[in-house]
């Protein structure tokens, strides 16, 4: 900017502090924070060529910032993609991404088995403007085989594992049946994380960072990831929804991602720990947990993935009062929502319940009045288990 030619008075100066450039052979280890919303060039013609992608540059946060972009790259690059959109908040990224690819008299697919807000969507949103759903059980193929045949469907949204048995989705054989019949497929890769399911033939991928990500429990975000040319055709609905993740946020997020394979690596640690305790312990009816060799699709998981996931869920062998008492008596795991983040968490049946669902696809879903969802933390492992065994003799009674 020229110099104003006269000196700025104070209520001036403390709205146009000076400046403070730092040398190009002098950079900041951690990349600083763009907290603002807008970006200024010095002319119009400036400002339109940027609109325009004509040059490079930022004008408004809502459609782009630095500190985003850089999380961006990094959550596509681990995904094996090249594109990325980031959301405020991982609800909004699988909504938005079923917005911005449907459209009136679509049919989409989705299961029984998943996060239940998914399937709000599809029934309360999608279904208003016209768009059809059916709910089917990942394990059902055939049906699905069957629900492509009968009629021409836009979109196959799934997740794997599943929240919040675990069940595993056949990846390859999903894909591939949804490029047989012209489908697209999202996958919620909230549970796997980034860094697996990275080889398969999925259109979008859709994360919760709420979880590993920013890894704290303290930050929420979403991001869908994909090849640029089908991120680049709904990025203009995301703009115009305005659903953005705030640059502080994504500060945090990048932040945490710093130690997203140590936490991961740790909490699948623990998960395996916990699953083998429950597996031998005599108040448990079944053990749900992909990593271990009675999970029913253990084999399936290995082809998939790297590692197996931070969740454990089981059947108590007794009353849903007891699983709410164990749940209870628990000192090291908060009846909290959500997962992914360093502290441990519980829920009881009674916060697992699919409302939603009919009769049969409740039996799908795979959750009974007996089921408890554990999210593992990055606590001492045998810490865990002494609180999980305390609290299976208070649930004793
Ligand atoms: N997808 C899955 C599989 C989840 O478990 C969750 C949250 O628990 C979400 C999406 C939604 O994420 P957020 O809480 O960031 O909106």
């Amino acid at each position: 900017m020229p110099p104003l030619g006269y000196s700025m008075k104070d209520p001036t100066l403390v709205n146009h502090p000076p400046a403070v450039p730092v040398p190009e052979d002098n950079r900041p280890l951690v990349a600083p924070i763009y907290q603002t919303v807008k970006f200024t060039f010095d002319d119009v013609e400036q400002t339109l060529l940027n609109e325009r992608g004509q040059r490079p540059g930022y004008f408004y946060s809502r459609v782009s910032n630095p500190t985003l972009r850089q999380l961006e790259e990094t959550l596509a690059r681990l995904q094996g993609r090249d594109a990325c959109l980031l959301t405020a908040s991982g609800v909004a990224a699988v909504n938005l991404t079923l917005l911005a690819l449907c459209k009136q008299s679509d049919h989409v697919i989705v299961f029984a088995e998943m996060y239940k807000p998914t399937r709000a969507m599809a029934r309360r949103i999608l279904h208003r403007y016209g768009v059809k759903f059916s709910i089917l059980s990942i394990e059902d193929l055939q049906g699905l085989e069957h629900a492509l045949q009968a009629e021409p469907t836009r979109l196959i949204v799934f997740e794997s594992p599943t929240n919040p048995v675990l069940k595993i989705a056949d990846i390859a054989r999903i894909t591939a049946l949804a490029r047989a019949h012209g489908a697209l497929t999202v996958l919620d890769n909230t549970l796997a994380g980034f860094h697996n399911h990275g080889q398969f033939d999925i259109d979008l991928y859709v994360h919760s960072l709420t979880k590993y990500a920013s890894g704290h429990g303290d930050v929420m975000g979403g991001a869908v990831i994909g090849k640029r040319e089908l991120i680049d055709s709904i990025r203009g609905d995301f703009i115009v929804t305005g659903c953005t993740l705030d640059p502080h946020a994504a500060f945090m997020i990048q932040r945490g991602m710093k130690t997203y394979f140590v936490r991961y690596q740790r909490q699948c640690e623990n998960a395996l720990a916990v699953a083998d305790f429950l597996a031998q312990h005599p108040q448990v009816a079944q053990v749900s947990y992909p990593g271990a060799i009675a999970h029913p699709a253990h084999a399936l998981a290995r082809t998939q993935m790297k590692d197996f996931g931070t969740l454990v869920s089981f059947e108590i062998a007794g009353s849903a009062a007891q699983a709410r008492t164990f749940a209870e008596s628990l000192r090291l795991f908060a009846i909290a929502a959500s997962l992914g983040s360093t502290d441990s968490l519980v829920l009881p049946p009674q916060l697992l319940q699919p409302g939603d669902l009919t009769r049969e696809q409740r039996q799908w879903s795979g959750v009974t009045d007996r089921t408890v969802r554990l999210s593992l933390g990055i606590e001492d492992a045998g810490d865990l288990i002494a609180d999980l065994r305390q609290a299976f003799e208070k649930a004793a009674g």
